[in-house]
């Protein structure tokens, strides 16, 4: 039997898995994409990257079952797995760290539905697909939100009446907790110092954003909140918003459901610059002269920016500032554009290891007279996931 850990991560329309052997190698990865629409499409990469069929309108279960059947029929996963790993968006305040699945803890996460209706129901598909193909392996579910959990309460209520809390559980939760974990326990080895001795400022740019302070190692504030809305610039979603703009959009004849889908799908990078919400071609298209672009990118910089500085106020000693994600792993130029707003803190970047993102052993991008070390670390969000079901799922169940 080959030890293999299987990661499955769900998202709205898309479906990631992935392969690890028990010393967490990766050996395979699965990408299905457009789930439940006419382009449903998939694809699995072993030692190569291969097209694989899937009918249209397929949805979450197709898309498990097809990929775990491409594994199979090329050598990977010949047996079962020994333990699967589920990336659950949203724990609430039920989880401040990974847990073995079972009954009750399948229902803790359905009752976090209510909190994230978009993403803890599908996660909940992926558990019940993956739960009827290998009835037997303990699986293991991972939160982004448990990593949060270490906040204290002045960073996480919001400003409102306490009942809202008390009765709804309306406060700051935080989202990417394992790539910001992951980010704490890296920044910790390559600066040589233990992770409970580490503080960082963790920035992670995808097409979600959101940014850390963590001290000795935990989550002490964070820029996401109630939902993965808040915060930082995003891909399409708007970030901080003056919540007055809800009632004057509605004078204005717009729905509840138009403005949320508003803030969530035609926002941020891609409202601002009217053309994509793709980092990579609105830098090509800023160069080329075109002032959506230009502007879009600077007011994701500039809001980045302020935020770096809103999260010293949780830090007593700063280690480090760690860029990760899509746009912080490879976009120089927004490392550089945000950090030239922080010239009064002292960051200063080295531009050639900056260009070359920080790709050495030590990940540093930051010149030698710099008052704070700036690092670039490529997450692992699976890996992360992997290592929790291995730790979780052996043993008794
Ligand atoms: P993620 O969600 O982490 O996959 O990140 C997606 C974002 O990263 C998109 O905005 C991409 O345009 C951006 N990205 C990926 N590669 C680059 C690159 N070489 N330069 C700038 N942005 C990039």
């Amino acid at each position: 039997m080959d030890d293999n850990i299987l990661v499955v991560n769900c998202g709205s329309s898309s479906l990631k898995l992935a392969v690890f052997d028990s010393d967490l190698n990766s050996l395979a990865h699965g990408l299905a994409e457009r789930l439940n629409s006419e382009e449903a499409s998939a694809k699995a990469r072993t030692v190569d990257q291969q097209a694989l069929a899937l009918p249209a309108n397929a949805d979450h279960h197709m898309a498990l079952v097809t990929l775990i059947e491409h594994f199979r029929s090329v050598g990977i996963l010949k047996s079962a797995p020994v333990a699967i790993g589920h990336r659950v968006v949203h724990g609430g305040e039920a989880f401040t760290d990974a847990a073995l699945i079972t009954p009750e803890v399948i229902q803790a996460i359905d009752r976090c539905s209510a909190l994230a209706p978009l993403h803890n129901p599908v996660n909940m598909i992926g558990i019940d697909a993956a739960r009827a193909l290998f009835p037997d392996v303990p699986q293991v579910a991972v939160f982004d939100t448990a990593f949060h959990q270490s906040l204290p309460p002045k960073a996480f209520h919001y400003a409102l009446p306490t009942r809202f809390y008390r009765d709804w559980g309306v406060r700051r939760y935080g989202f990417h907790g394992t790539s910001h974990q992951f980010m704490a326990n890296e920044a910790a080895r390559l600066l040589k110092q233990p992770t409970d001795q580490t503080s960082i400022i963790s920035a992670h740019l995808g097409n979600g954003c959101s940014i850390t302070a963590i001290r000795n190692g935990r989550s002490v504030d964070t820029s996401m909140g109630l939902t993965p809305l808040e915060g930082l610039v995003m891909g399409t979603r708007s970030g901080d918003i003056d919540p007055g703009l809800f009632d004057f959009l509605m004078g204005k004849g717009l729905s509840t459901a138009e403005i949320n889908r508003i803030l969530n799908r035609e926002s941020g990078l891609l409202g601002l610059s009217g053309a994509t919400n793709d980092m990579r071609t609105l830098t090509e298209r800023a160069k080329a002269g075109h002032p959506p672009s230009t502007l879009a990118i600077e007011v994701f910089c500039f809001r980045l920016a302020r935020y770096i500085g809103a999260m010293m106020a949780s830090l007593d000693r700063l280690d480090a500032l760690v860029f990760t994600g899509g746009i912080g792993e490879n976009s120089a130029s927004v490392r550089a554009a945000t950090l030239d707003h922080l010239a009064l803190l002292g960051f200063k970047l080295d531009s050639a290891a900056n260009s070359s993102h920080g790709r050495d052993n030590e990940h540093r991008i930051h010149e030698a007279s710099s008052r704070f070390p700036v690092l670039v670390v490529p997450t692992n969000e699976e890996l992360v996931i992997a290592q929790a079901a291995r730790d979780r799922g052996y043993g008794p169940h």
